[in-house]
Parts: structure tokens; C-alpha cells; sequence
């Protein structure tokens, strides 16, 4: 017979399926909370694994390695919208498993997804669904310039191909061999926010204050929080993100990006059915952090209080910063980052650097998001990151 009964108290285990940073980061806060955690991921190199209870080694398919983790955990979540939705649903016939499914089939197809948004009345930016070479040559010239993104697993920016002129459209997609796709029209930004929203099943709900997103080549550089927008716009786009979470009967944490057009529109861009890296600055500045609420919704306890007690700018640490221009690998100065007051240091324990790849971030704490920019400057420069002129 499977307990569901909640709250699952502390010394009961939680499954977590997914072993990157965002599960190691779950992992940490689950078990400060008194939980044990056993992480499902196939890789060895594997941060949440790594500071997990239990690794089991299984791919997100394999029927005994689900079943065991379900046999150890009361509940089990998700660190990656990717994982499969099959996985989830076979969990769910042994556990109590939160997002559902259902949630996140929606988030791992942008089709979907847009369909989803548009339907709940919610703005995004136009677009047109291609899934053919016919439908690929026969775009409303209205959406170009724009973006061709592929429907599954784009992430930070992979997956998409900026289109110019409608005569590009059909190469681009068989670029993208010939998946399904959206082509979206570019749209003028004043900037990017994306709002973190808790949702119980219940029906209870809390979000964090709105991170200002500054992205480089297509992965996330720097968040400012709270976001430099007018109060309006940020009360605006805190509903925007308790209302998706709503109308997908959401339960868990949710990250819901969006854009800010210059007519001060606020367009939803992706949804994310798990903590975000736009999120990070929680752990620091909040405070609750977007991972210890995720596991207080997995066992069924109060929501924690998102207040933010300090402004704060997280700084993405990518592989790149282990090469500095040179072939050989070298270590950041780590010491600088530390002796700085402001600076708090999260590394994820990844053994391989490579360009691109996340290992770690740093946040910055100010008693005004003036003094957290300020900090956020010095830490990037002691650590040899370029200029961002925007920050
Ligand atoms: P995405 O994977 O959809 O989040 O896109 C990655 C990044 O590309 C976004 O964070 C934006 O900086 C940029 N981008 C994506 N779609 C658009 C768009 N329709 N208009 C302008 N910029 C976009």
C-alpha cells in the first residue's frame, strides 16, 4: 500500500529525478530540512548524485531503476523538464509526484506550451507552428524577422536559428532536420524578468519578487533582483505567473519567463516546471529558496516566506572562466570572490569544465540593487568575465 498521507515528515525520503545543479541544490535543502533524497540520473558525473543519499544509476526509462527509487521515497520530483512524462506517470501509480506529468508534457513542447498560453489568455509573442517543408515555405512574412526554435529539448538558446527573410525559412528548418518548430517573430525588448511561482496542490500560492534576465549567446549571464521595472509591471508579471501555475493546476515551483516588449507588454516567453537559474539569488537573498520550497510542497508542508532581505545579482560562473583565452585549463581565483563581503560562492561540484557548461554562480548581496550591481561589477572583473555594458 502506498503512504500518501502528508506531510511526509523529516527522515522520510524524497526522489528527485534529474542529477544536475538544480538537484544538488534541491538535495542541500531538502536534506537541511531533515529529508533523505535519492536521486535517479544516469551519469556519473553527477552533481545531485553526488551529495544525494542514494544515487540510483538508471536511465529515466528503465522500469527497475523508477521502481526501486520508488520503493525507497514517499514522494518524487523533478529537476529537468526534459525527463520523460512516461517516467513520471509510471512514478505516479507508486508515489506521490509533484509536478504531475501532465504539466510537464505541456512544458517540453513549445507547440504545446504556446497552445497552452494562448488558450488561458495569456500574451506571447506570434508565432506559427511548422511541421512541414509545405508549411515552411508559406510563412506570413509578418514573422520575420524572427526565430525558428525546435518544438523538444531547445535549451539556453541551442535549438534555434535567427531567420532574416521569409526565403530562409525552408533551409532553417531542414537545418533543424525537419522537426516540428516554431517560428517566432522577433520581438523589440525592453528587457527579460522571469517570476518564480510555489504552487500547492491546494491551490495555495506564493511568488518571488521578479529577476531582471541578461542572457549571453543564449544562456543566462547575469539576474537582477529585484528587477529594474516600474512596481506596476513587476505586480503584473508576479499574476502572470500565479495565474499560469493555476490554470495548469500546478503543483511545485514553477519558473515562468517573460518578455517586456517597449510598449511594456509582458509576453510569455517559456515556462519551466521546476527551480530556475534565474532563481538562484533565493538561496541568499530570500528568506526561503526556490529548492527548500520545492521540497516543502513535495512533503506537504507550509509554504515558506519568499521575502527578499537583501537585492541581489547572481552571476553565472560558465566553463569558459577555466580557460581565460588560453588552451591550457587554469583555476579561477576563487580567493578574490571570497574575501569579497558582498559575494557568496556556489559551485557545483562538476569535474569537467567546458565552454558553455554551468559550474556555478555567484550572488551578490546589497542593501540596494545599486550596491548588489556594484559588487556583482568587482566580482566579474576579479574574475576576468568581460563587460556587460547592460549591468
Ligand atoms: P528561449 O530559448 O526561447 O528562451 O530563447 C533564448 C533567448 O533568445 C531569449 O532569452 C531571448 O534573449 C532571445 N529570444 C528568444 N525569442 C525571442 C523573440 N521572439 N524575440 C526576441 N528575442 C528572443
Amino acid at each position: 500500500m502506498i503512504d500518501r498521507s502528508l506531510p511526509i515528515p523529516p527522515g522520510a525520503w524524497l526522489g528527485l529525478l534529474g542529477g544536475g545543479q538544480l538537484g544538488r541544490m534541491f538535495c542541500m535543502a531538502a536534506q537541511s530540512l531533515g529529508y533523505k533524497v535519492a536521486v535517479l540520473d544516469p551519469g556519473n558525473d553527477s552533481p545531485a548524485g553526488s551529495v544525494a543519499d542514494l544515487h540510483v544509476h538508471a536511465d529515466y526509462l528503465d522500469k527497475a531503476g523508477l521502481a526501486r527509487l520508488a520503493s525507497i521515497v514517499r514522494a518524487v520530483t523533478t529537476e529537468f523538464e526534459n525527463v520523460p512524462a512516461a517516467a513520471l506517470a509510471f512514478l505516479a501509480g507508486r508515489a506521490r509526484v509533484a509536478p504531475t506529468a501532465s504539466s510537464v508534457e505541456i512544458a517540453q513542447d513549445r507547440i504545446r506550451e504556446k497552445a497552452f498560453l494562448r488558450e488561458n489568455g495569456f500574451e506571447v509573442a506570434p508565432y506559427t507552428v511548422l511541421d512541414s517543408e509545405r508549411t515552411a515555405s508559406a510563412v506570413e512574412p509578418t514573422l520575420v524577422p524572427g526565430i525558428l526554435k525546435r518544438a523538444r529539448m531547445g535549451y539556453d538558446g541551442k535549438g534555434q536559428i535567427r531567420i532574416k527573410s521569409p526565403s530562409d525559412v525552408p533551409a532553417a528548418y531542414r537545418a533543424m532536420g525537419r522537426v516540428p518548430c516554431v517560428l517566432e517573430q522577433f520581438v523589440d525588448l525592453a528587457c527579460e524578468v522571469s517570476v518564480i511561482v510555489a504552487r500547492t496542490p491546494e491551490g495555495e500560492t506564493s511568488t518571488w519578487p521578479v529577476s531582471e534576465n541578461r542572457h549571453r549567446d543564449g544562456i543566462l549571464d547575469v539576474s537582477v533582483v529585484p528587477a529594474r521595472v516600474p512596481g506596476e509591471v513587476a505586480a503584473r508579471a508576479r499574476d502572470i505567473a500565479t495565474r499560469v501555475a493555476t490554470a495548469l493546476d500546478y503543483s511545485g515551483v514553477l519558473c515562468v519567463e517573460m518578455f517586456l516588449t517597449r510598449d511594456s507588454r509582458l509576453l510569455v516567453n517559456e515556462i519551466a516546471p521546476r527551480p530556475h537559474n534565474s532563481g538562484h539569488y533565493t538561496i541568499d537573498a530570500c528568506v526561503t529558496s526556490q529548492f527548500e520550497q520545492q521540497a516543502r510542497v513535495l512533503a506537504g508542508l507550509p509554504l515558506g516566506d519568499p521575502r527578499l532581505h537583501d537585492s541581489a545579482v547572481m552571476v553565472n560562473l560558465l566553463g569558459d572562466l577555466w580557460f581565460d583565452g588560453a588552451q591550457s585549463r587554469c583555476e579561477p581565483d576563487w580567493a578574490a570572490v571570497l574575501r569579497h563581503p558582498q559575494a557568496k560562492l556556489h559551485l557545483y561540484g562538476k569535474s569537467e569544465p567546458r565552454r558553455g557548461r554551468k559550474m556555478g554562480h555567484v550572488t551578490c548581496l546589497g542593501a540596494t540593487a545599486m550596491e548588489a550591481l556594484d559588487a556583482a561589477r568587482e566580482i566579474r572583473s576579479a574574475l576576468r568575465i568581460g563587460e556587460d555594458a547592460a549591468l
